[in-house]
């Protein structure tokens, strides 16, 4: 069934590129990284002495990871991997009206579904683990921003957000100075710990860094880095009524980690200066030390078919435009898993797309490809008739049946074979005879003889049909000589060669024929709304008639159906004995032609 491809080479990765030559020059070995205060990092060396690079993968838990996510997890884990450092999961909880508790273990859960953990040893071999909350590191914060003002780096603005707006310019004219950016250090620590006390009104001031209101890089004009805002946060409780912003924090959390790659999506190209000027200011304060992290930038992934967008994912979720954040149709690592996507299938997938600076589009085909060729050598082989009609071999006896034998898998006999019941009443495909056949049809129609696959040749004989025209039964003879695997199986030559089931022995299933969620291969893209392009057909419910085997599988479970596609037994409406499927991915993709 499967069609030779061409060989893809390993995609570039320009990442590794630096790491190894990083690695070459020595540049981390004998650097004794300094403890930092706040810096929960290495609380029990205090320092960490490394020839190891050390990369972050930075969720913040506010949504379920999607397929994008895993692009980065494989990237930042699998360059910890490949190099012999540490890879740190670092909750990137700054932001406490959408955080919670919910996402963040759906998001442990997944980056160890991907095969990844963050329970690490120390150079002198002591246990570490490497979870982190950005939230620990609040005082740490406090501390640097209230540094940055004594150093004259920060003050605090009561402009009004539309003046502060109006003030920063544009890309083509330059920012104006805000009437407060000259107020004394001292007059901004007190009105700045008034902010962290509670006496001003969220939204009323905001605490800026002062750079550049100039500067041609508008996130260089004096961006804000802590704002008031009085909302519970999921680990700090109401500790606090002050959050660092986003780019204020994350530079700190790669400090405090000890990060030496901190690699991010292209983006926040334009908000490295701004990391870098952070840095050198707290080293100048004394907080940090040489050497500090450095920003590294590739493209994002955007995948044609899919939503990335969590806003977007979100809506389809509460919208219920699909069953709930697993659904089997949606990009979320935990749907992907459900419609039966392998961790290496991503990984496979990750390898082949690279890792580049510039911005693209990935087929989605190629992520399929990748599940197909994962599951190809993994995925044992069933027989599954999913548009059933009845095959009479009218010659067999009836009340008599016997055992033919499938192999495990074609190409690996080491996996063995097992019993298929054949008997009198068959259950075959209904594509797979034609009353009237057209040109170039080799399957069933009268007259013509084909092979039951594993079992024996039969002739069509006819057939009968129901009121409305509609065929409900085949006939045929079998040639008792010509059974798989005799001496006499190549005594009659056929072109054809059909599955089957014994409708005695079938195991009769639930199965969700899923497809593709959006038609078009840029949901959303012109004036549309992206929900107009869902696909109405993207997943059909069907009743199936499987060979009996198929009935033990386990929820998670991945078979071949053949000559259908790659099948899951569903791991949430699976009950034991009674497995329900999901369809992975189809044999050969139905996608390009259309
Ligand atoms: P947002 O920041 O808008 O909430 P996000 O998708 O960036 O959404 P994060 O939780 O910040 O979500 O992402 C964690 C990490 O995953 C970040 O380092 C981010 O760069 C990376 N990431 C997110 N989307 C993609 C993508 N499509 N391709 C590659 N990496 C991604
Ligand atoms: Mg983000």
């Amino acid at each position: 069934m499967s069609t030779e491809k061409e060989p893809i080479p390993a995609a570039s990765n320009f990442i590794r590129a630096i790491i190894e030559k990083d690695l070459a020059d020595n540049k981390y070995a004998g650097k004794h990284w300094a403890g930092s205060p706040g810096g929960a990092a290495h609380q029990s060396t205090g320092q960490v002495d490394f020839a190891k690079i050390r990369t972050r993968f930075p969720p913040e838990p506010n949504g379920y990871l999607h397929i994008g996510h895993a692009k980065s997890i494989f990237l930042n884990f699998g360059l910890a991997r490949d190099y012999d450092g540490v890879c740190h999961l670092r909750f990137d909880d700054t932001n406490p009206e959408k955080e919670s508790q919910e996402y963040v273990d759906s998001i442990s859960d997944m980056v160890h579904w991907l095969g990844f953990g963050w329970d690490n040893t120390t150079p002198d071999g002591k246990p570490e683990s490497n979870l982190y909350f950005a939230s620990n590191y609040f005082d740490f914060m406090y501390l640097a921003a209230e540094a940055l003002i004594q150093h004259g780096h920060a003050y605090v603005d009561e402009q009004s957000a539309e003046d502060m707006r109006i003030n920063r310019g544009t890309l083509t004219e330059p920012g104006k100075d805000s009437p407060f950016r000259n107020r004394s250090a001292e007059e901004n620590l007190r009105v700045f710990r008034e902010m962290r006390d509670g006496k001003h009104a969220d939204g009323s001031m905001v605490l800026r860094a002062k750079i550049d209101m100039a500067s041609p890089n508008i996130n260089m004009r004096d961006p804000a880095i802590y704002r008031i805002r009085r909302a519970h946060h999921h680990n700090t409780g109401d500790d606090w009524c002050i959050y660092p912003m986003y780019t204020f924090a994350h530079p700190i959390e790669d400090a405090l980690e000890q990060i030496t790659h901190s690699i991010c999506t292209l983006e926040f190209e334009d908000q490295r200066p701004f990391y870098d000027w952070l840095m050198a200011r707290l080293v100048e304060a004394g907080l940090l030390s040489n050497p500090v992290p450095y920003q590294y930038e590739f493209a994002r992934l955007n995948l044609t078919y899919v939503v990335l967008s969590k806003r977007k994912l979100i809506q389809l979720v509460e919208e219920k435009h699909v069953s709930g954040w697993d659904d089997p149709r949606l990009p979320t690592l935990a749907g992907a898993r459900r419609r039966g996507y392998t961790p290496e299938g991503f990984k496979l997938f990750t390898d082949r797309i690279g890792v580049s600076k510039a911005d693209s589009w990935i087929e989605y085909s190629i992520l399929e490809d990748c599940m197909r060729d994962v599951l190809n050598e993994s995925a044992p082989r069933k027989i599954g008739v999913l548009d059933p009609i009845k095959l009479m071999i009218d010659n067999y006896p009836e009340g008599q049946d016997e055992d033919c034998y499938a192999p495990n898998h074609p190409q690996k006999p080491e996996l063995g074979k097992r019993v298929v019941k054949l008997s009198k009443e068959l259950w075959i495909e209904r594509e797979d005879f034609m009353e009237e056949p057209s040109k170039g049809y080799f399957r069933l129609f009268p007259g013509n003889m084909v092979r039951l696959r594993y079992g024996y040749v039969v002739k069509c004989i006819g057939c009968e049909k129901d009121a409305a025209g509609n065929v409900t039964t085949v006939h045929c003879e079998y040639l008792p000589d010509t059974k798989s695997g005799t001496p006499g199986a190549d005594s009659v030559k056929v072109k054809g060669n059909i599955h089957w089931v014994s409708a005695a022995h079938a195991y009769t299933a639930e199965i969700r024929l899923y497809d593709r969620l959006f038609k078009d291969p840029h949901p959303g893209s012109g004036d549309k709304d992206f929900l107009d392009d869902i696909n109405p057909g993207s997943v059909k419910v069907i009743t199936a008639q499987l060979e009996q085997s198929a009935q033990q599988a386990n929820p998670g479970d991945s078979y071949q159906f053949e000559r259908h596609g790659y099948f899951v037994a569903d791991r949430k409406d699976s009950v034991s004995g009674k497995p329900v499927f999901n369809r992975t991915v189809t044999l050969r993709d139905a996608w390009q032609k259309a």
